[in-house]
């Protein structure tokens, strides 16, 4: 068996104008909290070698195709403003890498945080990281603008890495387009971000390299089929998947390059996410139809494809599933501690004890996924991977979701203020009668 991805899944970029690509990442930056105003600089090779930048001195929050700079070849420059002031860095790598054409730079807090710490954040906590960024530099501060900043970053960036943390300043990262260099940069600072609030909770584990090597038999090689003209209860699975994948991508819950959805479209089918997409611009299109154990002709669904296919024939109830990696979930799930819904009664109506399990069953025992999963235990973690939850609709499903990372984020809080206080036993009885919960 064996991962099969779409050739070449950024298509529907390929045909925007470097400057429209670097308003639409840097919109995304500051949108979601990776940038402020005043920090932050992109830019895009052009074919003819010139280099398209944002400007320096101008709102990153209110930027327009109009302020983004072209430096010609000669180093003369054309736009209504001048170049981001951090330029030399930009050129210097770009000298120093032929295949790269594309650099984004940044300082977001969580990467900030290792960046003054001297440290890069952990590839081995979760295997989506070590995936997107495969290695990442540390290099000493140099002054901003500077050609001695330049040529440190461009020697690593010579030596092979594609992502590189600066010292007292931010990161930078790099790829041969825009939407690949936001990847990494996006999965590193998601990274980050869950490496530090577990250490409210005592720290993290790593995953081996063997259960790496496990995970990675993670496949989606279902037999095609030719699919008929989608009937309009498809279409509409397909529109409330679409918009629940970006209202969780806006609400932090999933990132560009994770987070499954799956909704059951009758008894032997179902509607799934696609692998390699990112779920920012998702449309109706991308999603792909698995029926009897078949996908879609020409359609790549998620790796979990096979685990929703067993989870889906043992439990008629269920008609949702989201594999996610909310983040604040996520500091309970790397650091191996239960998250205890038990805090209020929200949270352990709608998610009830959550259990975790090893991250080998999502590839060698899909069963034991499936048996954990009832009416009764509706979420389940797997360690360093996400957070799986089900549900009758996809709302529901989502909902669970939501409590479960506002219930996660409230329990970290409660550690920070010294004291976490759970409903006793007899409370719970008294919930589980008083709502019939099952
Ligand atoms: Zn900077």
């Amino acid at each position: 068996m064996k991962e099969i991805k779409p050739e070449s899944r950024d298509q529907k970029f390929k045909y925007l104008h470097p400057a429209d690509q670097i308003v639409m990442i840097m919109e995304r930056i500051y949108r979601y909290e990776m940038t402020t105003t005043s920090g932050g600089n992109l830019s895009v090779r052009d074919e003819d070698g010139g280099i398209w930048i944002t400007p320096a001195g101008v709102d990153k929050g209110s930027l327009t195709r109009k302020d983004i700079v072209y430096i010609r070849k000669d180093g003369e420059h054309e736009g209504e403003h001048r170049p981001s002031s951090e330029y030399p860095f930009h050129l210097a790598i770009y000298e120093a890498r032929p295949d790269i054409d594309a650099v984004l730079h940044a300082h977001p807090p969580a990467l900030v945080s290792f960046s003054a710490a001297g440290k890069t954040p952990d590839l081995h906590m979760l295997p989506n990281t070590r995936h997107i960024c495969e290695a990442v530099d540390f290099v000493p501060y140099g002054l901003p603008g500077s050609t001695d900043l330049g040529s440190k970053i461009a020697s690593s960036f010579g030596a092979g890495f594609n992502t590189v943390l600066l010292e007292n300043h931010g990161v930078v990262t790099a790829s041969q387009n825009l939407f690949e260099a936001f990847k990494q940069f996006e999965t590193l600072d998601y990274s980050a971000r869950i490496q530090v609030k577990a250490q409210v909770l005592g720290g993290y584990k790593c995953i081996s390299a063997e259960q790496m090597t496990i995970y990675d038999q993670k496949c989606n090689d279902l037999p095609e089929f030719i699919s008929e003209a989608p009937v309009s209860k498809e279409k509409a699975i397909r529109r409330e998947m679409v918009h629940m994948m970006r209202r969780s991508y806006d609400q932090g819950l999933i990132t560009s390059t994770d987070g499954t959805f799956a909704v059951r479209l009758d008894k032997d089918s179902f509607l799934i996410s696609p692998y390699g997409y990112d779920r920012k611009y998702l449309c109706e299109a991308d999603i792909v139809l698995v029926k009897n154990g078949h996908r879609q002709a020409g359609k790549y669904p998620s790796r979990s494809s096979r685990l929703v296919l067993e989870l889906f024939q043992a439990h008629d109830e269920v008609n949702a599933f989201i594999l996610a990696h909310a983040p604040n979930v996520m500091a309970f799930n790397v650091s191996g501690k239960e998250l205890n819904s038990r805090i209020i009664p929200e949270a352990y109506i709608l998610l009830r004890d959550i259990t975790i399990l090893p991250i080998e069953s999502l590839t060698q025992d899909h069963l034991r996924i499936v048996n954990q999963l009832s009416a009764s235990q509706p979420l389940a973690m797997i360690q360093n991977n996400g957070i799986l939850v089900t549900g009758e609709n996809l709302l529901q499903a989502f909902d669970r979701l939501e409590v479960a990372e506002f219930t996660a984020k409230a329990i970290l809080g409660a550690h920070q203020l010294g004291c976490v206080k759970v409903m006793n036993d007899e409370v719970i009885e008294e919930l589980v009668t008083a709502f019939k919960l099952p």
